[in-house]
């Protein structure tokens, strides 16, 4: 069987950086400081494990962190945990990604602007949570197409989007939102590297029998390549967290077969998936 590995996958630019970050702490500061991560720093359980090993406490409130040093993951966070963090004297190892950055830069400076601000998001999504933060949490947040008509006129609009949407399904939403306001200001902030990763995966998914998508079962954008990925292979489309739970029976009959892998799966998990492939 040939296996082949999407042009590009696994980490992306923005968790690689807040990964060398964490090591760099790890190796500064070693058990001496209590250090936490504000919510698991990337969605795989794996490198979770690993970290929480090496000392690294996840801790979903800052309310709760009394000392020490906190780690700001790549989503962002909203602006009140950086004065939260100021008040109880914790220090910050703040890895959120540039292009995070500059969203919650926009909107904060739209929002003093008296613009209204829509984010095209998950609103679960952590960084979706962060970014309405910067704005007073005062954003309208959809996600569909129908959820347009929530949004009321607005003398002034500032639209963003989370940096794991879809260029299609953002342009779509994007283009309803144009009659909602006078003054509309678009940003397009989707990131590169989600942006490669699924034009890989469905270049790839084309041109194969099976595709085999590797990340967390919780990773948004792992979630989004399987998506991409069953568009094109709808019925031998398989999502797994590690190479255990790949099925041997789901390649019976497949000649070639696909991998690709999210933004925040790191390599070794990669490799181990690509070695039990090639012996198959
Ligand atoms: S997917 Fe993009 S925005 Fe998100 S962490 Fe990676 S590089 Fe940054």
């Amino acid at each position: 069987m040939k296996v082949i590995l999407a042009d590009y996958s696994g980490f992306c630019f923005g968790v690689k950086k807040a990964m060398d970050m964490v090591y760099d702490e790890i190796k500064e500061k070693g058990m001496e400081k209590e250090l936490y991560s504000l919510g698991p720093l990337i969605h795989n359980q794996q490198v979770v494990e690993e970290l929480e090993n090496k000392g690294v406490k996840v801790e979903d409130d800052i309310e709760k962190i009394q000392k020490g040093s906190v780690i700001i993951r790549s989503h962002g966070v909203q602006k009140d945990v950086y004065s939260l963090a100021g008040e109880k004297s914790l220090d910050i190892v703040d890895a959120t990604c540039p292009f995070v950055r500059r969203i919650q830069n926009i909107v904060e400076n739209y929002h003093k602007d008296k613009y209204e601000i829509v984010i095209i998001g998950n609103p679960n999504h952590p960084e979706v949570i962060g970014i309405n933060g910067w704005c007073n949490n005062q954003a309208f947040i959809i996600q569909e197409e129908e959820d347009v008509k929530k949004i009321p006129y607005s003398e002034k609009l500032c639209i963003v989007v989370q940096t794991t949407m879809s260029t299609p399904h953002f342009q779509k939403i994007a283009k309803l939102l144009e009659e909602k306001g006078n003054k509309i200001e678009i940003f397009n902030t989707i990131c590169n590297a989600t942006k490669e990763r699924q034009d890989a995966a469905r270049k790839l998914a084309k041109e194969v029998q099976a595709m085999i998508v590797v990340g967390g079962y919780h990773s948004s954008n792992t979630q989004k390549l399987v998506d991409i990925c069953k568009e094109e292979r709808p019925s031998t489309t398989y999502h797994v967290e590690s190479v255990h739970e790949l099925q041997d029976e789901w390649l019976i009959d497949i000649d070639v077969v696909g991998v690709t892998a999210g933004a925040s799966t790191p390599q070794w998990i990669i490799d181990e998936l690509l070695q039990k492939l090639n012996r198959i």
